[in-house]
């Protein structure tokens, strides 16, 4: 077990979302609820029962409840925690809950027939996660360190301790947001590494908000040198961008409030699905109904996505321009640029961002959790641990891809001293084959499916070739800062696709040994489906190969040895197909004798193929 009872945990509390993360020995961790997901929606929603009883909801329950509780729900509470309300006339539009001033200039929501100070509200979302670390942590937690903006001024951040001592954790220390990316990524150890200070600027681009921040790091010293943003761009911008484009003509009913808040939401939510799809996907179905319209259903492309959010991007790169004035800083001088928020996962912005600042920026860690983390190493090094422990020396598990049929292609095992780099080429086993999906796997596992995805990507563009034409090169580079750079290469087109990844970050040494104990107890079952998938995948190569060279060259061969052909064939194929549905009742070695026996009897049929491209190559 990492954590001993008086772990201290890390927690940032966002706009719009949570996130809970603890300290390990490979580093920090985030939590995740049942489903998986790290992120907490810092909504609330408070229900009077009968007596003086209240019913609370916090999460993802109380955010699907705003449309149709409306009045009882309250979100964004960071936009009012330790302001006046003379402070917050700016936002009370955009809020759904009413707000009025409460004693000594502070400001009160009135819920549920009773009245809640920020602090409180605040301390529902706080009390969530502390639950959330309590259950994965199978202890108690009292201690925390939180990230706040870089811009909060003292009030702001003394409210938000406040509202954690409200929900029973005792807050050890207050960081700021960008320097919680910055450690996440270890740049202060870089830094030290190479014994100069570094300047860094932490771009981050959320649901409602744009922030950045230019840093010094110098040894454990994080200053701040100058901060910009826009209280009101972000992700939800985009959202109601497209979903104006997707409203076309309904658009003016849309504004006009024809539409009523729940076809509004609907219409909301079919947007931000399609804007997160078409950050892998070059386009997206979209489905929503407006009244009078029914149900409608239009394609959208990345391309008039990122046509729609361009001027706000540039928005937020003239920002950047102003924070680096303010700091004295010129692009050159920057060592290192961070992207923090979900909405640094569409494509036009790492892309812009990266021309703007002459540099690739940071992308291994997920933008949604990096903050989270890096309030973990910094409760890693107030409980007296070192950060320099996620500095593994060796991966600890083996690393590959997902090679034909579920298979994994290992191309950096276990133990292996880092850095290090490894090489291996792949095919196509289809023909005309366009496109290739790359899982980055890790695990000692024999099959995709037992393993743990850290990463996936799509190279794209290859031109049509038959299948095994293709020359597809995979380069697996770990550096010395443990991050795995994982490159794709057609090498006959050219095209690339890449992406970073922190392979050990966030594992347990129980993780870690449970995973080599069971492939020990599957090795003899795994090498065996590795087996059977592999002969799987000749039986499809072969028979399609043959099935071609008859078609070409079948009327040369009698008639009788062509319907033999078609029918192993047939058999082989059907014999193929019964392997991968009950791999335990194939006898392996029976089916390598059937595909070797179906090369021997295709011979003749091979031999004509290969008398006739000899005849076309020297004609
Ligand atoms: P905040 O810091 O504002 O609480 P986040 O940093 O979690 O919030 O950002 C949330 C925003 O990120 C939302 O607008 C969401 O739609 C957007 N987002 C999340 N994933 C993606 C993605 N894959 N592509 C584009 N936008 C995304
Ligand atoms: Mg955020």
């Amino acid at each position: 077990m990492s954590a001993t009872p008086d772990t201290i945990i890390g927690i940032d509390l966002g706009t719009t979302y949570s996130l809970v993360a603890v300290p390990g020995p490979g580093g920090p961790r985030v939590l995740r609820d049942a489903s998986g997901d790290a992120r907490l929606p810092s909504v609330v929603t408070l229900r009077p029962t009968a007596g003086a009883g209240l019913q609370v909801e916090v999460g993802w329950a109380a955010r699907s409840g705003i449309v149709q509780s409306a009045g009882a729900s309250v979100h964004s509470v960071k936009r009012l925690i330790g302001r006046s309300l003379s402070d917050v006339q700016a936002e009370l539009p955009f809020l759904a809950y009413p707000v009025a001033a409460g004693p000594r200039d502070t400001l009160q929501v009135r819920l549920a027939g009773r009245d809640f100070t920020p602090q409180e509200l605040s301390a529902f979302v706080l009390r969530a996660l502390r639950e959330r670390a309590i259950a994965a942590l199978g202890h108690d937690v009292r201690r925390a360190v939180i990230t706040v903006p870089a811009y909060f001024d003292d009030v702001q951040r003394q409210a938000t301790r406040q509202a954690a001592e409200l929900a029973g954790l005792d807050v050890v220390r207050i960081i700021n947001e960008p320097t919680a990316a910055a450690l996440a990524y270890g740049i202060g150890l870089r830094a030290k590494d190479r014994g100069r200070p570094h300047t860094v600027v932490v771009y981050d681009l959320g649901g409602g908000t744009f922030d950045v921040s230019v840093l010094r790091i110098d040894g454990d010293v994080f200053e701040v040198l100058s901060t910009a943003g826009d209280t009101h761009l972000g992700g939800d911008d985009f959202d109601l961008l497209l979903m104006k484009r997707l409203a076309g003509d309904d658009a003016a009913s849309l504004a006009a409030g024809g539409v009523d808040a729940a076809q509004r939401a609907a219409l909301r939510q079919a947007a931000e699905s399609a804007k997160v799809r078409l950050s892998e996907a070059d386009e997206a179905e979209v489905e929503f109904s407006l009244p009078g319209a029914g149900l409608t259903r239009k394609r959208v492309r990345r391309a008039e996505l990122e046509a729609l959010c361009a001027p706000l991007i540039d928005r937020t790169l003239a920002h950047c321009d102003a924070a680096l004035r303010d700091a004295g800083i010129v692009v050159a001088e920057l060592d290192e640029v961070v992207l923090v928020g979900g909405s640094t996962r569409m494509p036009l912005v790492r892309r812009r961002v990266e021309q703007h600042f002459g540099r690739r920026p940071c992308t291994a860690l997920n933008p949604d959790e990096v903050v989270a983390l890096g309030a973990a190493m910094q409760a890693a090094v107030l409980s007296g641990g070192s950060t320099d422990l996620l500095l593994l020396d060796v991966t600890p598990l083996s690393l590959g891809i997902e090679t034909m049929g579920g298979a994994v292609g290992k191309l950096i095992l276990r133990n292996t001293t880092i850095p290090c780099r490894a090489v291996e080429s792949f095919t196509t086993f289809v023909d005309g084959q366009t496109a290739i999906l790359v899982r980055v796997l890790q695990g000692e596992r024999e099959l995709a499916a037992d393993c743990r995805e850290l990463a996936r990507f799509e190279l794209r563009g290859i031109p049509p070739m038959p299948a095994g034409i293709p020359k597809v090169e995979v380069e697996f580079l770990i550096d010395a800062n443990g991050i795995l750079n994982v490159a794709a290469r057609e090498l006959r087109s050219g095209q690339s696709a890449g992406v970073q990844v922190l392979p050990n970050r966030g594992l347990t040494d129980d993780e870690v040994r449970r995973a080599v104990v069971e492939s020990q107890q599957h090795a003899a079952a795994d090498a065996l489906t590795h087996r059977l998938i592999d002969l799987c995948n000749q039986v499809d190569f072969d028979t399609q190969k043959a099935e071609q060279m008859l078609a070409r060259h079948g009327d040369r061969l009698p008639r009788e040895e062509r319907a033999r052909i078609e029918r192993e064939m047939a058999a082989l194929r059907t014999r193929a197909a019964e392997a991968r549905r009950d791999p335990r009742q194939t006898d392996a070695d029976a089916l390598h004798r059937a595909l070797t026996d179906f090369g021997h009897g295709t011979l003749t049929l091979a031999e004509i193929g290969i008398r006739e491209a000899l005849a076309e190559a020297t004609k």
